[in-house]
């Protein structure tokens, strides 16, 4: 994999020395490793991107480890993944069961994230340098559900309402809350995160609240109304 530049930001306050300290485990490395789609792309995950390295949270692998470790533990009683639960439950089940093929690479800086499936696709989650670089460690949860819930089969409907930070008038939104799209499940498990997050702190949490908002009201071509 070629090698791109990046400048790593505050790690205090985007949550990697946090969670950093705690994903330098074999245990948890070989299980996130196997779970949510690394195995089999070593290609995607090496030189510049950390293979070598999975504890240095300068590095993208250690920084996508650190959105794992928040999406698999925050529940306080996290082994329980049933659907009937809170998002912040099964959240780490719907994207273990969506993402199988997780890749990382350069990109263009047009996107964070990009989900490609369907006939005659390599079905495959692409992240890029802005996933790692300019979002936190919740942030970097919510683009794993986000784009978990694309390869679940749900597209984008509409287009960014005017004045948002996504880009007013442009394709990429979703047409209302209830439509349950990508944007929907983002703020929804950033919610929870913040109302009820195990293992983590009151900073993340403030932190996944203001991305929840900036998603509620940016994403969606009809306000949902509410704010959290
Ligand atoms: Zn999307």
């Amino acid at each position: 994999m070629a090698s791109c530049s990046y400048t790593v930001p505050d790690k205090n306050a985007s949550g990697d020395n946090l969670y950093g300290s705690i994903i330098c485990n074999q245990a948890y490395i070989d299980y996130f490793w196997n779970t949510y789609g690394f195995s089999g792309n070593k290609d995607y995950w090496d030189d510049g991107f950390g293979w070598e390295d999975p504890c240095n949270t300068d590095k993208p692998l250690a920084r996508a480890f650190n959105a794992c470790y928040l999406l698999t533990y925050s529940a306080e009683d996290f082994s329980n993944e049933s659907w009937d639960a809170p998002i912040l439950n099964w959240g780490r089940r719907y994207v273990r069961n969506n993402i199988d093929d997780l890749r990382s690479l350069c990109g263009d800086g047009s996107a964070i994230a990009r989900a490609y499936s369907g006939i005659f696709v390599d079905d495959r989650v692409e992240v890029y340098l802005g996933f790692f670089y300019s979002k936190d460690v919740p942030g970097r949860a919510e683009t794993l559900i986000h784009e978990a819930r694309h390869m679940g089969g749900k597209s984008h409907n509409a287009n960014f309402p005017a004045g948002s930070v996504f880009g007013g008038g442009k394709s990429g939104a979703d047409s209302s809350w209830g439509y349950e799209g990508a944007w929907m499940y983002g703020a929804l498990y950033l919610w929870w995160f913040y109302a009820a997050g195990a293992r983590t702190t009151s900073a993340m949490k403030q932190r996944a609240r203001q991305r929840g908002n900036l998603v509620i009201d940016n994403a969606f071509a009809t306000h949902p109304g509410f704010s959290i």
